[in-house]
């Protein structure tokens, strides 16, 4: 078996990797690469191999950075399957559709700019081509994608639907295990049940974004939100969220909700500012299967919906958003997109963030060279639009929030492995610093044959 890394390969996003079993390629995750304009475009319309050579494509969840270049895919000639747990499915087609949008309306912007013709990285038509290929799984429902070739979904507990891929590879008249990890959620998150992990594989693909640091407790989270919300009001000031339409808003939203069942924080309007989220909020009501017990006991049992109470409010019309701005008495806004870098939450981020009343609060991991990431460090002037603001307002990070496993959650999913029989692992999807850092917590654990791999680079294993 071969395996190439073609994305998130010390980086952390555009997650892929090709598989080359018994002459056929398997293709898992095709995420599109986000950062910096230009290399974004030129890096996600080049593969690292021919797409209509690929054989089949296995998605380990629906974040953008994992699924966002399947439609490009599809445009270049695969054609193949493209497996999923079926909330993916049902997450995907909204927020390939909405990707699909974002490149249209890039694309008219860069042409009135440029003055010359240019075509979108991908269209409405060829994300609606690419859903005709997904097939659903269930979790733990073993299925052979190809002959010799077995993969069962396990709950990742990431986000809705996200899963590890456990691949049972029949090859040369042996079968070996070999785990794929996707994004490694944690313990306790809101809504989604615990991750169930990989164990006993021989070769293994593992996500290592938060590979140098812990992150606060979850149970403390509550807390804390309660507390900014609270000052914030006290002074009279806007709270800003910047968060992903799927997963961080829903997380964010059942948190307040709890905080408002229990008279923890003031009386003052939330609102949800994504039409995306509003959609994806639509999917994860659909799928109460991927719930955990917490929130079927506080929320379904009673006949109550997780994702709604009195002063919440969800907008889609973009002249309700652009009304948001008039204003001028405490409230809550969380949008999209998760690192600030397009959507409505630039809007937001501009007309707020000159004022020291306000708070940015920010709750996900923020790539380098993203808006969100200069807020994160602190800067006192920001480029919105084209444009220099002065940022006066207080930014607040809760690390608590985040939906990935912390160093000691990921060197937890190794301990269940036996450095004796697990030989390979490949750390993807994350900086060079925190990979290398892990690295070495994994030598430490024992295990031999711990790789970083390049972009582009291949194992035979
Ligand atoms: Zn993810």
């Amino acid at each position: 078996m071969k395996i190439r890394f073609c994305g998130a390969a010390q980086e952390v996003t555009g997650s892929q990797h090709l598989l080359t079993v018994n002459g056929k390629k398997i293709l898992l995750d095709c995420g599109m690469f986000q950062g910096r304009r230009a290399e974004t475009r030129r890096k996600n319309e080049t593969f690292e191999f021919t797409p209509a050579e690929v054989d089949k494509l296995i998605l380990s969840h629906a974040h953008i950075d994992h699924s966002g270049n399947i439609p490009t895919l599809v445009k270049r000639g695969f054609d193949g399957d493209i497996f999923s747990t079926r909330a993916t499915v049902d997450l995907c087609n909204i927020m390939l559709r909405d990707s699909a949008h974002i490149q249209e309306k890039d694309a008219e912007w860069l042409e009135k700019k440029r003055g010359e013709k240019i075509e979108p990285l991908y269209r409405l038509e060829d994300v609606e081509k690419a859903m005709q290929q997904f097939v659903g799984l269930q979790y733990l429902r073993p299925f052979t994608v190809l002959p010799g070739v077995q993969v069962t979904f396990q709950d990742a507990g990431h986000i809705l639907g996200s899963a590890g891929v456990l691949l049972e590879i029949e090859e040369k008249g042996k079968t070996r295990r070999c785990g794929f990890s996707g994004d490694i959620g944690r313990n306790n998150l809101p809504i989604i049940h615990d991750p169930d992990y990989l164990s006993d594989v021989e070769v293994l693909i593992m996500e290592s974004t938060y590979g140098n640091r812990e992150h606060a407790d979850i149970e403390n989270l509550a807390d804390e939100l309660a507390t900014i919300v609270r000052a914030v009001h006290r002074r009279g000031g806007k709270i800003i969220v910047p968060a992903f339409a799927i997963g961080r808003t829903q997380a964010l939203v059942y948190f307040l909700h709890k905080l408002w069942d229990q008279n923890r924080i003031p009386d003052l309007p939330i609102y949800v500012d994504s039409p995306l989220a509003v959609d994806a909020t639509g999917v994860y009501r659909l799928h109460p299967e991927c719930f955990d017990r917490e929130t079927h006991r506080l929320f379904l049992e009673d006949g109550q919906d997780p994702f709604g109470f009195k002063r919440l409010n969800y907008i889609r019309d973009v002249e309700d958003s652009k009304k948001l701005n008039e204003i001028k008495t405490p409230c809550m806004i969380i949008s999209a997109s998760g690192m600030a870098e397009t959507g409505r939450i630039l809007h937001h981020l501009k007309n707020n963030i000159g004022d020291p009343r306000n708070c940015v609060l920010l709750i996900g991991f923020m790539a380098e060279h993203t808006l969100g990431r200069r807020l994160a460090d602190g800067a006192e002037a920001v480029k919105i639009f084209g444009e220099i603001y002065q940022r006066r307002c207080e930014v607040r990070q809760l690390s608590g929030m985040s939906a990935h496993a912390d160093r000691s959650d990921l060197l937890d999913f190794l301990r269940r492995h036996d450095p004796g029989k697990l030989k390979h692992i490949f750390l993807v999807h994350g900086e060079l610093e925190p990979m290398t850092a892990l690295a070495a917590g994994i030598r430490s654990l024992g295990f031999q044959n711990v790789y970083t791999p390049k972009e582009g680079e291949e194992f035979e294993v």
